[in-house]
């Protein structure tokens, strides 16, 4: 089967941000909000690790017609059972909501679509991330690079997933690689805050990236694959080096 997009390049982004969110002080909205504004990466300790938070909750925000596979759940489901301890365990909550207008989104308009339609936040012992699988593409996608997926906040992601459904190849390849990867950098690979490297598998010609070609966190691995009827083992795995950063920081 030939690759149906040969002279694509598709580029994962990834954004860090500093903490530096637009507060309102007058409904007392931004104590509950405060976990989840910090940058990519601060809380990959507390996502993989039990020591202040015993569970995990993961919202998939949605609106209708871009929900994600199922399979793609269950899936996902297991890689993060596997990564993070969580001895009151992991769940996926889905919030379908009204479609959001204003496609192709700029990263703060997914910002604004974040702060109007989330719904789980941190509290107690339960840290809660976020996912909004978007009804359109990203602004800056041009005919030879689009976005798939970005990391943009300590919890926060969004999966470009009107751009995955337009492209020819298998959905549940597609959809799980992008999302693993994504979770891969609020995890805080690679190198994210630059602390807290354990081997030297940061990618020079990529920045935040791993260095081994068929790890899940490649610069390229979500580039889509023609492989037919692709199962679990197709999906691009963590290496022992990526792997390593996870377990220094309290995952399994
Ligand atoms: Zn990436
Ligand atoms: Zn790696």
């Amino acid at each position: 089967m030939k690759t149906f997009f040969p002279k694509f390049l598709f580029l994962l982004s990834l954004l860090i941000l500093t903490g530096s969110c637009k507060k309102d002080d007058d409904n007392g909205i931004d104590d509950t909000k405060a976990e989840n504004l910090l940058g990519l990466g601060e809380s990959a300790e507390d996502l993989l690790s039990d020591d202040i938070y015993k569970s995990l909750v993961i919202e998939f925000v949605y609106s209708n017609g871009f929900r994600p596979e199922q399979e793609t759940i269950d899936g996902f489901r297991q890689f993060i059972m596997e990564r993070v301890n969580k001895p009151e365990g992991v769940s996926i909550v889905e919030t379908v909501i009204a479609p959001p207008e204003g496609a192709p989104y700029s990263t703060q308009e997914i910002r604004d679509i974040e702060d109007a339609n989330r719904t789980r936040y941190t509290q107690d012992d339960q840290i809660a991330v976020y996912v909004f699988f978007a009804n359109g593409s990203f602004v800056g996608d041009t005919n030879t690079s689009v976005t798939l997926g970005t990391a943009y906040r300590n919890t926060s992601i969004v999966v470009y997933q009107e751009t995955l459904q337009s492209l020819q190849v298998d959905r549940f390849l597609i959809e799980s690689t992008t999302l693993r990867h994504e979770f891969g950098h609020i995890f805080g690979l690679v190198n994210i805050l630059n602390d807290d490297i354990h081997t030297d598998h940061e990618d020079p010609s990529s920045n935040k990236h791993c260095v081994v070609e068929d790890c899940l966190m490649y610069f390229a691995s979500t580039v889509p694959k023609t492989i037919p009827n692709p199962t679990e083992k197709d999906i691009p795995v963590l290496d022992p080096l990526c792997l390593a950063d996870l377990q220094a920081k309290g995952g399994k």
